[in-house]
């Protein structure tokens, strides 16, 4: 007999019954899940279990048990038969159909259940997730009264204690959960169907594989795609117009017309595609560089979003700026500056007058995809306004360098449509990079710095070593793209 259809495995049906076939039975094939979604995974975890504060002194199925959820579903049986008020990770099954959900509490008689997210918003993808969810259960606990959801409210700002009442935002999903139980009836025949067939459905890629989550089989089902002349790896193209290509049979970049295409920054993938070289417009590089003033600095931020908040006056998933390194040059030699912000201890302005400090000699100040750096001095302004006029002085220095890339004045064919600080850097420094690297992005650095919470002295001195190496490699790449970009450019 088959294992029943989770909420999971639900979920993939409604994407593309292909994913939920290969989800079910054929799961080696999977890819391997990136650190940042087990990141992602985590912090939902996490959050899930901070919630459960909310209603103290429940019983949580899963706890002591090895990962089973028949036994899960068994204990939450007797739990609700014995009495108990509130359970966490309660498990139900209706008819070959499994849901775990957050938190189940009886309430005047009436249960309860509350699905944590750990999110500001809620989505339609929750929404109907949830009422999946309420399907099963209304239909294994039919004293089941409303169905919740909790996610974290963006007005909440933390003063002296936590407030968990306050942190949560609770959303009654019963309207919907009410007008889509024969959609959930019908829809989950369709699933059971699939499996049935016993074969792999015919599903073709499109725009689906990526909505409303990455597809987890794009290993398998995309492994003809990979090549780098694929139509299927031009950036700055919605995923829809790609696919418009790819379905009229455009399969190659180097196929497609290039009088037909607008855009400057598609136009000139195409390009670098058919000559298969760099594309540099020299006139418009050279009157970018031409803007900075010597001497020059660059500079980068790494920010910390904890989804709970930690320091007082903040909001949850605000953006904590906790570190910062600069490259510049004195004397011939590459030089490096880092400041490094404890994670026990909120010394914003502290970071705020050390980078001050540390830039205010230079004329310039590099930086790529400055998006990032201008809300942390945004946010930094709004705190210690008396420091107004000296983040003014260092915006107004700022230089970004991603904006040929951004403008389509140069590309290359190994970028192979990305336009990040990551794709440029092999081309930029060919020994260094980010490959050798122990964090690789900013968004695993921002979990790898609240890691520090639970880290001993000699982890958390290890860990503190590998993000000031990130940083100061992403400030680096930065300040090294500019020469790259006056060689280009001669
Ligand atoms: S990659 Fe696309 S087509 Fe293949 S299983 Fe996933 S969603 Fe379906």
């Amino acid at each position: 007999m088959s294992s029943p259809i989770s909420k999971s495995a639900f979920i993939k049906a409604e994407q593309c019954l292909k994913y939920f076939y290969l989800y079910k039975n054929h799961p080696y094939l999977r890819d391997s899940l990136s650190k940042e979604k087990q990141f992602i995974f985590k912090r939902g975890t996490d959050v899930g279990i901070f919630a459960q504060q909310l209603f103290p002194g429940g019983v949580d199925v899963t706890e002591g048990e090895k990962r089973d959820q028949q036994l899960f579903a068994q204990k939450t049986k007797d739990l609700i038969a014995n009495g108990t008020k509130t359970i966490y990770e309660a498990t139900f099954i209706y008819n070959d159909l499994l849901v775990m959900v957050d938190i189940l509490t009886k309430q005047e008689d009436k249960w309860i259940a509350y699905e944590v997210k750990s999110s500001l918003k809620i989505t339609d993808t929750y929404v109907k997730d949830a009422c999946f969810q309420y399907y099963v259960i209304k239909n294994s606990l039919p004293d089941l009264a409303d169905f919740n959801l909790l996610t974290l409210n963006p007005k909440y700002v933390l003063e002296n204690e936590l407030e968990i009442e306050k942190l949560f935002k609770k959303t009654s999903i019963m309207k919907d959960a009410l007008k889509n139980l024969e959609y959930f009836a019908h829809k989950t025949q369709v699933a059971k169907l699939t499996l049935e067939q016993g074969k792999i459905p015919d599903i073709k890629i499109g725009t689906h594989c990526f909505q409303p989550y990455e597809c987890d089989f794009l290993g398998t089902c995309w492994k003809n795609t990979n090549d780098p002349s694929s139509v299927l790896t031009l950036g700055k193209l919605t995923k829809q117009a790609m696919f418009e290509l790819y379905d009229s049979n455009i399969k190659r970049i180097d196929e497609i017309d290039i009088n037909t295409i607008q855009h400057k920054e598609v136009k000139i993938q195409v390009k670098a595609a058919i000559e298969q070289k760099e594309q540099i417009s020299r006139e418009d590089v050279k009157a970018f560089i031409s803007t900075i003033k010597q001497p020059v600095c660059s500079l980068d931020i790494e920010v910390w979003m904890p989804a709970i908040p930690y320091y007082e006056g903040t909001k949850p998933f605000q953006q904590i700026p906790f570190l910062f390194s600069m490259i510049y040059e004195e004397d011939q030699q590459i030089k490096n500056f880092s400041y490094f912000k404890p994670i026990e201890e909120d010394l914003r302005k502290e970071f705020l007058e050390q980078i001050l400090l540390a830039t205010k000699d230079f004329q310039s100040i590099l930086m790529f995809d400055k998006s990032l750096e201008e809300t942390v001095l945004n946010q930094l302004v709004e705190l210690y306004p008396e420091y107004r006029k000296d983040i003014a002085d260092l915006k107004n220095k700022i230089i970004d360098l991603a904006e040929p890339i951004r403008k389509g004045n140069y590309y290359h064919p190994e970028m192979k449509g990305n336009f990040t600080l990551k794709s440029i850097a092999p081309l930029v420094n060919q020994e260094a990079g980010f490959n050798n690297l122990d964090i690789q992005s900013g968004i695993s650095a921002m979990y790898i710095y609240e890691s520090l919470l639970v880290q001993n002295m000699i982890e958390g001195e290890q860990t503190k070593q590998q993000l000031i190496d990130y940083c100061e490699m992403d400030a680096l790449i930065t300040f090294q793209l500019l020469n790259f970009f006056k060689i280009k450019s001669d």
